[in-house]
């Protein structure tokens, strides 16, 4: 099976393109190397045969014909985005451009390669989106996410990832394009770049800065390790019905403080600070407009139908992830001059 990989620059985007790679799938990988991407991401497979790179531009109809045509993919799998969500607030633009009108364009490429190729059945397009397009949940811990849940999307960027949820469901019912759309809860990891709560937390602390949490940091989030988000992707994409959406997530509900002090209690045992501990850095900060109060996510249906399950716990995982980030001081360092990085955003007026 050859994959179609936009956005395996990023973050999630890399971990799939490096375990499939690992798996023995050929890979294409298409990105516009915006500022969220890094090359170093898939350096482990870059003299890979079966590992190709495109620099190309979802919103680009021309370069996905010939990326199309060159490479023959089985399988789409659309993770190329706009991803943070204070950025959106500041410049929606952007979001607009690539998460709805980006996956226009990708969508009308790959129905004119599958119309072209005779509409064969194995063909998938899998759309990487968000659990943010459900809204925010209340605090009865009875309260999830289903696939069934009704869009209620906040942000410039949940509300973008939904127009694309819609365009591509759509492209299923009118043009029969068998499609997969997979909603996953917030990942963490290896690779997470350096303007996302877990990353900031953990630099800033070794930095000796504040550790901003925003509001009185009681917001909820359902947390699942990168890798086991690639998995669950690879899975649904092999094995998926098509036309089927699936909700993906660890089952690993935290308040932003309670994933904070975690973080701190991790490093005070890894790298102890000369007194006291990295929780005395904690500074609450202003809230962000419109910070949706929970994310929780039923993920019975890719259990049930897929058989997948995480393979690491929340503690595991973020163990992990510490001592990545303690490690690969010469990835992430880089990463912090590129524009806005690390910095406060997304407040409005
Ligand atoms: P990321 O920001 O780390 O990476 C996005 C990648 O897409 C970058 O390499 C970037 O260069 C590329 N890209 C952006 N615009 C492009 C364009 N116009 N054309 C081609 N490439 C472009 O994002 P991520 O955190 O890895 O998220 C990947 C996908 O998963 C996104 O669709 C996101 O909405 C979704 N998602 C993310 C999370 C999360 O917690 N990070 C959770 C659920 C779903």
């Amino acid at each position: 099976m050859k994959l179609l990989v936009t956005g395996g620059a990023g973050f999630i985007g890399s971990a799939v393109v490096r375990q499939a790679v690992s798996r023995g799938q050929s890979v294409v990988n298409v990105d516009a190397l915006t500022y969220a991407a890094c090359l170093n991401n898939v350096e482990s497979v870059v003299t890979s045969p079966l590992y190709a790179f495109e620099h190309a531009n979802i919103q680009d109809r021309r370069a996905l014909d010939l990326i199309f045509a060159r490479h023959d993919p089985d399988v789409v799998m659309h993770l190329a985005a706009e991803s943070h969500v204070d950025r959106s607030i500041d410049g929606p633009d952007a979001f607009i451009r690539t998460n709805i009108l980006g996956t226009f364009n990708l969508l009308e490429a790959a129905r004119a390669y599958w119309v072209r190729k005779g509409k064969p059945e194995h063909f998938r397009f899998h759309h990487i989106s968000t659990d943010e397009v459900f809204g925010s949940l209340p605090s009865d811990p009875a309260a999830k996410f289903t696939e069934d849940t009704p869009y209620d999307p906040r942000s410039p960027y949940s509300a973008s990832k939904a127009s694309s949820d819609h365009l591509v469901r759509a492209w299923h019912e009118t043009y029969g394009l068998p499609v997969l759309i997979t909603n996953c809860s917030n990942n963490y990891g290896p690779y997470h770049f350096p303007e996302k709560l877990i990353p900031v937390v953990i630099l800033k602390a070794l930095a000796g800065e504040p550790l901003p949490v925003y509001g009185d940091g009681s917001n909820i989030r359902d947390w699942l390790y990168v890798e086991d988000h690639a998995d669950a992707l690879l899975t649904v994409v092999k094995n998926g019905t098509a036309g089927r959406s699936y909700n993906i997530g660890g089952d690993n509900e935290r308040t932003n403080l309670e994933l904070v002090k975690t973080l701190c209690a991790i490093l005070d045992v890894k790298q102890p600070k000369a007194s006291g501990s990295y929780a005395d850095q904690i500074t609450f900060v202003a809230d962000r407009p419109g910070h949706d109060a929970r994310y929780a996510i039923d993920a019975s249906r890719i259990g049930s139908e897929l058989g997948w399950t995480p393979s690491v716990t929340i503690e595991q995982g973020l163990e992990r992830t510490v001592q990545w980030f303690l490690d690969n001081e010469a990835w992430w360092r880089p990463l912090q001059l590129r524009e806005g990085t690390g910095m406060r955003l997304g407040r409005t007026g």
